[in-house]
């Protein structure tokens, strides 16, 4: 039976993770990371092995050509391997974002960046599925582009993939509410970590911190991220649906309305999540600045099954509509 490129490079990253995951006594998702490094730069990079695994690992790596997948193919084969090191141990917010609600923050992020480049950063990178593919859908119109996470692990997966997916990406393995080393991007992505921020002395310097206890890191994200991306740029998160009912949500409202303008928010199936109070949609807005103006009306949808054809082509013209007559 043929298999497809995807299950063909899968395999290759599977096989091999699991031999260096037993030789180096780590986890799968270590392991991973570990060959994926070592497929990008063709070479067995881990001293320690014997000689038995390394020349199986070569033979391997000798039987795959990058060169003959696409960036899409290989992100989606490394993103399989990521969920099933996923499946092992990683705290519920660290989770990976899936691919249905990345393709759709990338086609909003190309309908609504008329630029022809443009600077992109997604301070909660994770394993970079969400920022590449973004990237994938920009054809060449990214310049530049960088991530940030504070977990060393999930950084340097999203650093393998971004290498062999061939976008250069910058990476900072840092906590995003801090000082940033980066000058003002013009577009945001972000599927923003929610629950408590933990330092709450940080949390001072935010005009969104809570009055008492810890503060929403999902809220601290946004204030952020406003600050780093220039006037009229864009932000698209996928944030928690009920972030405008929340006990910290009337102090939000009254910083977007000086801050930024909502330009659209799109409501996730309740399908694709647990349950009512994990489901999430995507918000899109748009920095303040001179010439910058409202939309006549922001874009308000209930997003259909992400396999409904049929509806979400309906939504997709919709949105389209939208941007020819606000944007
Ligand atoms: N889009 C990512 C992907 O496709 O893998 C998933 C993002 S995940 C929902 C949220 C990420 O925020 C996690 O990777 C977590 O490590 C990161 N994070 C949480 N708090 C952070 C902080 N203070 N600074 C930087 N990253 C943080």
């Amino acid at each position: 039976m043929k298999v497809s490129p995807v299950e063909e490079l899968f395999t290759i990253f599977n096989e091999t993770a699991v031999l260096l995951q037993e030789e180096l006594s780590c986890t799968y998702l270590e392991a991973l990371a570990e060959t994926g490094e070592n497929i990008f730069q063709q070479s067995v990079l881990q001293e320690e092995l014997s000689e038995l695994t390394r020349k199986r690992l070569k033979k391997s790596y000798e039987s795959v050509s990058l060169t003959k997948f696409s960036s899409e193919e290989i992100r989606k084969s490394f993103q399989l391997a990521i969920l099933k090191g996923m499946k092992e141990n990683v705290q519920a917010h660290h989770q990976m974002t899936p691919d249905s609600i990345g393709l759709l923050i990338g086609y909003l992020v190309a309908k609504f960046m008329k630029q022809s480049s443009f600077r992109i950063l997604d301070p909660a990178v994770g394993t970079g599925n969400l920022l590449t593919t973004v990237l994938n859908q920009q054809g060449n119109k990214v310049m530049d582009a960088i991530g940030i996470d504070i977990d060393d692990l999930l950084i340097k997966l999203s650093y393998v993939n971004a290498n062999l997916q061939e976008h250069a990406v910058e990476f900072f393995n840092q906590d995003s509410l801090s000082n940033l080393f980066i000058d003002p991007v013009d577009v945001i992505v972000s599927d923003l970590p929610v629950g408590f921020y933990p330092d709450d002395i940080r949390a001072l310097d935010y005009q969104l911190k809570a009055e008492e206890g810890h503060s929403n890191a999902h809220h601290l994200f946004i204030e952020q991220s406003v600050k780093y991306v220039k006037n009229g740029g864009y932000l698209f998160f996928l944030v928690p649906s009920n972030l405008f009912e929340s006990e910290q949500a009337g102090k939000l409202h009254e910083y977007l309305k000086e801050q930024a303008n909502i330009q659209a928010l799109l409501q996730l199936p309740l399908s694709l999540f647990k349950n009512e109070q994990s489901a999430k949609s995507i918000l899109v807005l748009q920095k303040k600045g001179e010439q910058v103006h409202a939309p006549k009306e922001v874009l308000l949808a209930m997003l259909p099954s992400l396999s409904n054809a049929v509806q979400m082509e309906k939504i997709l013209s919709k949105i389209d509509l939208w941007i020819r007559e606000n944007k």
